[in-house]
Protein backbone atom coordinates (compact mmCIF):
# COMPACT_ATOMS: atom_id res chain seq x y z
CA UNK A 1 0.00 0.00 0.00
CA UNK A 2 2.14 3.23 -1.10
CA UNK A 3 0.70 6.37 0.44
CA UNK A 4 2.32 9.50 -1.43
CA UNK A 5 3.46 11.95 1.89
CA UNK A 6 1.60 14.99 0.20
CA UNK A 7 -1.41 12.84 0.15
CA UNK A 8 -0.85 12.93 3.79
CA UNK A 9 -0.90 16.87 4.08
CA UNK A 10 -4.31 16.54 1.34
CA UNK A 11 -5.95 13.97 3.81
CA UNK A 12 -5.17 16.02 6.96
CA UNK A 13 -6.61 19.67 5.30
CA UNK A 14 -9.78 17.93 4.33
CA UNK A 15 -10.28 16.22 7.68
CA UNK A 16 -9.76 18.96 9.44
CA UNK A 17 -12.46 21.13 7.08
CA UNK A 18 -14.75 18.31 7.58
CA UNK A 19 -14.60 18.64 11.27
CA UNK A 20 -15.44 22.66 11.48
CA UNK A 21 -18.26 22.01 8.65
CA UNK A 22 -19.89 19.52 11.66
CA UNK A 23 -18.54 21.67 14.59
CA UNK A 24 -17.42 25.15 13.66
CA UNK A 25 -15.93 24.94 17.66
CA UNK A 26 -14.29 21.78 17.24
CA UNK A 27 -10.65 22.69 17.58
CA UNK A 28 -11.10 25.34 19.45
CA UNK A 29 -13.12 23.17 22.43
CA UNK A 30 -9.96 20.42 21.87
CA UNK A 31 -7.13 23.33 22.38
CA UNK A 32 -9.21 24.93 25.62
CA UNK A 33 -7.55 21.12 27.59
CA UNK A 34 -7.82 17.71 27.64
CA UNK A 35 -9.20 15.02 30.64
CA UNK A 36 -8.99 11.50 29.35
CA UNK A 37 -9.79 8.86 31.51
CA UNK A 38 -7.42 6.23 30.01
CA UNK A 39 -3.58 6.28 29.37
CA UNK A 40 -3.16 4.18 26.68
CA UNK A 41 0.33 2.11 26.01
CA UNK A 42 0.41 -0.07 22.76
CA UNK A 43 2.53 -1.32 19.97
CA UNK A 44 4.02 1.56 17.54
CA UNK A 45 2.47 -1.20 14.86
CA UNK A 46 0.93 1.24 11.72
CA UNK A 47 -2.24 -1.90 12.39
CA UNK A 48 -3.45 -1.26 15.77
CA UNK A 49 -3.98 2.84 16.82
CA UNK A 50 -5.38 3.43 19.51
CA UNK A 51 -8.49 5.56 18.52
CA UNK A 52 -9.50 3.33 15.83
CA UNK A 53 -9.33 -0.16 17.46
CA UNK A 54 -11.30 1.25 20.79
CA UNK A 55 -13.33 3.82 18.85
CA UNK A 56 -12.26 6.62 20.73
CA UNK A 57 -12.59 10.32 19.67
CA UNK A 58 -9.39 12.82 20.07
CA UNK A 59 -9.27 14.13 23.84
CA UNK A 60 -10.39 10.15 25.42
CA UNK A 61 -7.16 8.66 25.36
CA UNK A 62 -3.62 9.61 26.41
CA UNK A 63 -1.61 7.10 24.49
CA UNK A 64 2.07 5.71 24.40
CA UNK A 65 3.29 3.67 21.59
CA UNK A 66 6.35 1.62 21.36
CA UNK A 67 7.18 -1.27 19.16
CA UNK A 68 5.75 -4.14 21.19
CA UNK A 69 4.15 -2.30 23.73
CA UNK A 70 6.86 -2.71 25.88
CA UNK A 71 6.58 -0.95 29.42
CA UNK A 72 10.48 -0.49 30.66
CA UNK A 73 11.34 1.16 33.99
CA UNK A 74 14.33 3.07 32.63
CA UNK A 75 12.12 4.19 29.33
CA UNK A 76 12.37 7.97 30.57
CA UNK A 77 10.06 8.34 27.44
CA UNK A 78 7.34 6.06 28.81
CA UNK A 79 8.03 7.57 32.53
CA UNK A 80 7.33 11.11 32.02
CA UNK A 81 4.19 9.94 29.83
CA UNK A 82 3.10 7.37 32.74
CA UNK A 83 3.74 10.48 35.39
CA UNK A 84 2.37 12.99 33.40
CA UNK A 85 -0.91 11.28 32.80
CA UNK A 86 -1.28 10.16 36.60
CA UNK A 87 -0.28 12.86 38.19
CA UNK A 88 -1.59 15.96 36.09
CA UNK A 89 -4.18 14.61 34.07
CA UNK A 90 -5.26 12.30 36.44
CA UNK A 91 -6.43 9.44 33.92
CA UNK A 92 -8.34 6.48 35.90
CA UNK A 93 -7.57 3.65 33.84
CA UNK A 94 -4.02 2.61 32.68
CA UNK A 95 -4.16 -0.01 29.37
CA UNK A 96 -0.97 -2.19 28.28
CA UNK A 97 -2.58 -3.59 24.53
CA UNK A 98 -0.70 -5.97 22.75
CA UNK A 99 -1.90 -7.58 19.70
CA UNK A 100 -1.59 -10.87 17.28
CA UNK A 101 1.10 -10.72 15.23
CA UNK A 102 3.35 -8.58 17.06
CA UNK A 103 6.87 -7.67 14.86
CA UNK A 104 7.94 -6.69 17.78
CA UNK A 105 7.81 -9.80 19.52
CA UNK A 106 8.48 -11.63 17.14
CA UNK A 107 11.53 -10.19 15.90
CA UNK A 108 12.72 -10.58 19.71
CA UNK A 109 12.09 -14.38 19.70
CA UNK A 110 13.69 -15.21 16.59
CA UNK A 111 17.22 -15.88 15.75
CA UNK A 112 18.18 -12.93 13.31
CA UNK A 113 20.20 -9.64 14.09
CA UNK A 114 18.05 -6.58 14.04
CA UNK A 115 19.91 -3.81 14.31
CA UNK A 116 19.40 -1.29 16.80
CA UNK A 117 15.94 -2.77 17.56
CA UNK A 118 17.71 -5.20 19.14
CA UNK A 119 18.49 -3.61 22.39
CA UNK A 120 14.60 -2.37 22.63
CA UNK A 121 13.59 -5.97 22.32
CA UNK A 122 16.27 -7.50 24.43
CA UNK A 123 13.69 -7.51 27.74
CA UNK A 124 11.25 -9.67 25.70
CA UNK A 125 14.04 -11.89 25.10
CA UNK A 126 15.39 -11.67 28.83
CA UNK A 127 11.47 -13.25 29.77
CA UNK A 128 11.63 -15.45 27.20
CA UNK A 129 14.65 -16.98 28.56
CA UNK A 130 13.72 -17.02 32.15
CA UNK A 131 10.01 -18.75 31.54
CA UNK A 132 10.05 -20.69 28.60
CA UNK A 133 9.36 -23.70 30.20
CA UNK A 134 5.60 -21.91 30.99
CA UNK A 135 5.56 -20.10 28.05
CA UNK A 136 6.75 -23.17 25.18
CA UNK A 137 3.77 -25.49 26.61
CA UNK A 138 1.12 -22.01 25.85
CA UNK A 139 2.63 -21.74 22.33
CA UNK A 140 2.36 -25.85 22.06
CA UNK A 141 -1.43 -25.79 22.91
CA UNK A 142 -2.21 -23.15 20.76
CA UNK A 143 -1.04 -24.29 17.69
CA UNK A 144 -2.69 -27.46 18.84
CA UNK A 145 -6.29 -25.41 19.24
CA UNK A 146 -5.81 -24.30 15.72
CA UNK A 147 -4.93 -27.03 13.84
ZN1 LIG B 1 3.38 -5.01 17.72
Amino acid sequence: MRLPYDKLFENNKAWASRQTEKDPHYFSDLAKSQSPEYLFIGCSDSRAPASVITGTRPGEIFEHRNIANLVISTDMNLMAVLQYAVDVLKVKHIVVCGHYGCGGVKAALGKKHNGLIDNWLRSIRDVYRQYRHTLDPLAEEKVAHVS
